[in-house]
């Protein structure tokens, strides 16, 4: 089964290393959010990109959830004795992969040919891709004013209210090579659990998967979110808090009114499993929550199941 999942950090790379474990690499295309890229210390910084590729590499460092397993922090804290900023952790390893990529996008070459090699580097067999090649960044709208995401996620620790997103550069932005292709010879496109205001919302508009997918084609491919909300609350992140402040109870229910009619069928955790019934569409109420290895390649075997049922 072909299977393109659209993925953010933390919750987006779990599942597809479950997935990643479970299907041939050459069924697996993970298309990625970069709203969350920015430039800093003079370099472009990719975290979901970058998070996704290490998890799948098996070199990401579970602890924190991003960088790199093994890391020294020598680089971060010579620049912070020498009063540079601080606030985004960067370890010695993963410097190398912002100073190599920025040097390449100096060069000319697109994202998607940079994370291509760096995937063939590190032993990625999958196909990992940027949403776009073109510069697309997330923009917070606060009750303290417009924040760029990682001066929001990071340097603000999420604190200030939300009351908005937009996405600079979205308009203008294509779907990077082969996303379109990959989605089109999918048999289904799995919506990982990732934020889906600022990890999947940027990837469907880029794909122009929302407010209708690109083709009654598209519209016959099942596509499967499963929530990154667990009884109300997010695992990680600030996916719940956003809904509260933006006047929405968070729960799973959020989430798939979220996707609304995108979605073919919805995958939620055994402890929300009393809300199914609260939904229209196909449901599957398994374990989602991913602590382990294994737990990312049950997850995943449950997913392609229930998508085989569709
Ligand atoms: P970010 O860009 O690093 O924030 O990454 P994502 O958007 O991919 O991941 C954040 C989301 O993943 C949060 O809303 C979490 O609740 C969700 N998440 C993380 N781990 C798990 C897990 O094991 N199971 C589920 N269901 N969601 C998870």
């Amino acid at each position: 089964m072909k299977i393109v999942a659209l993925a953010g950090g933390v919750g987006g790379a779990k599942l597809a290393h479950g997935l990643a474990q479970i299907l041939s690499p050459e069924d697996l295309t993970v298309i990625v959010n970069t709203g969350d890229d920015f430039e800093h210390l003079g370099l472009t910084i990719c975290p979901d990109l970058d998070t996704v590729c290490y998890t799948l590499a098996g070199l990401a460092n579970s602890e924190t959830g991003w960088g790199r397993v093994n890391e020294t922090w020598n680089t971060i804290s010579n620049i912070e004795k020498l009063g540079g900023p601080n606030w985004f952790r960067l370890g010695d390893q993963d410097f190398g992969t912002h100073i190599e990529r920025t040097r390449r996008l100096k060069e000319g070459q697109s994202l998607s040919q940079i994370t291509k090699d760096f995937c063939k580097a590190w032993g990625i067999k999958q196909t990992v891709l940027p949403m776009t090649d073109s510069p697309v960044r997330t923009i917070v709208d606060t009750d303290e004013g417009e924040l760029a995401f990682q001066e929001y996620f990071v340097h603000r620790h999420c604190e200030p209210r939300v009351k908005g997103f937009r996405f600079d550069g979205v308009e203008v932005a294509e779907p990077a090579s082969g996303a379109r292709e990959a989605i089109e010879s999918a048999d289904a496109i799995v919506i990982c659990p990732s934020n889906p205001w600022v990890s999947i919302d940027p990837i469907l508009r880029v794909l122009s998967l929302t407010p209708a997918p690109l083709s009654h084609e598209e519209r016959r491919k099942p596509i499967i979110a499963i929530s990154p909300i667990i009884g109300g609350k997010t695992v990680k992140g600030p996916a719940a808090k956003m809904y509260a402040e933006l006047g929405i109870e968070p729960s799973a229910l959020a989430v798939a009114e979220h996707y609304r009619d995108l979605l073919t069928g919805f995958v939620l955790d055994i402890k929300d499993e009393q809300l199914s019934d609260k939904f229209r569409g196909k449901i599957l109420a398994t374990d989602t929550l991913m602590n382990s290895s294994a737990d990312r390649a049950r997850l995943a075997v449950d997913v392609l199941h229930f998508i085989g049922s569709l």
